[in-house]
């Protein structure tokens, strides 16, 4: 990771640091970012300490303290708790103004600011769980306080654990929550299901999981690096009246398309009601 945002690296504080935050810094450190420069805040000691020993990073139990040391806060909670931590941090916040980044699902900006106390830059992010391997895909929305150089820090924190796709209205993040925030379960769903084609039709049972797992990552790869959009991949593999060919009319005769779309359309509509 380069650091051409900024001449010196910002501190950036993340509270709440559990799964999501935690990938997010080991991303960050791993390109290179100062572990020096994060704080990262949790209950119980015991993850702190072994989140010290594993980044090197500081650590506290004193939210507001790590507030008022920090230019960025990461708010890493759960969505139920953000409202109570978002309250107790207000003063802290408002004293320091520092780029407020969340990645809670369904909690709107405006209740950010509302309850942070008051107008502040914040950038709500929609992250997935492939960011624990590397492999994540982000959604950002950022309000239009947010400037050139927090948008520049943002890319440079997330494209640390994948890639990063910017929305320009905060209710796209819903579409974003249907496409790759739920969308690792759906792959793992066909992963499931191929897996289970694969006994029916006679292999064991790890036998069927690991072809069915390497055919998933062989085609995301696939798709990933080629030139060619995954239609012409698909085409590409299907000989006329081949075995392929079979199956894909098969999907394609039975819905497939349909039941994609209305799964996550049903995620989205998920997210509206969250938020
Ligand atoms: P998690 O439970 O692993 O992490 C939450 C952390 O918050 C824990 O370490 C906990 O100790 C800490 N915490 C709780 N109360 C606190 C307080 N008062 N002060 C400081 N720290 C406190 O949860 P997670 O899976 O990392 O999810 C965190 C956020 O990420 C959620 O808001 C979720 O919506 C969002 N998110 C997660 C995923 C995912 O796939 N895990 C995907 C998208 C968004």
């Amino acid at each position: 990771m380069t650091h051409q945002t900024s001449a010196t690296p910002r501190t950036i504080a993340f509270i709440g640091a559990g799964n999501m935050a935690s990938a997010i810094f080991g991303g960050m450190i791993e390109a290179g970012y100062p572990a020096d420069r994060i704080i990262a805040t949790a209950r119980s000691r015991d993850t702190l300490e072994a989140l010290e020993q594993r980044y090197g990073v500081t650590t506290t139990q004193d939210n507001a303290d790590a507030v008022a040391r920090a230019d960025v806060i990461v708010l890493g909670v759960k969505p139920q708790m953000m409202h109570d931590v978002c309250q107790a941090l207000a003063p802290a916040v408002q004293e320091r103004k520092p780029l407020v980044i969340s990645v809670a699902a369904g909690i709107t900006c405006d209740s950010l600011e509302r309850w942070l106390g008051g107008e502040l830059a914040i950038i709500r992010c929609m992250p997935n769980t492939p960011s624990l391997v590397g492999v994540g895909a982000s959604g950002l929305y950022a309000t239009s306080r947010v400037t050139d150089e927090q948008r520049a820090l943002m890319d440079e924190m997330l494209t640390a654990v994948g890639i990063v796709e910017w929305v320009e209205e905060e209710g796209l993040l819903e579409a974003v929550t249907g496409i790759s925030g739920s969308g690792p379960a759906y792959f793992f769903l066909f992963i499931e299901a191929l897996e289970a084609a694969g006994i029916e039709l006679g292999l064991d049972a790890e036998t069927a999981r690991r072809l069915a797992i390497q055919t998933g990552r062989g085609a995301a790869q696939m798709a990933f690096t080629s030139e060619h959009e995954p239609a012409e991949l698909r085409r590409r593999v299907c000989s006329p009246n081949g075995t392929t060919e079979r199956a894909i009319n098969s999907f394609e005769g039975d819905g497939l398309r349909e039941m994609v779309s209305r799964a996550a359309k049903a995620s989205s509509a998920r997210a509206a009601e969250l938020a």
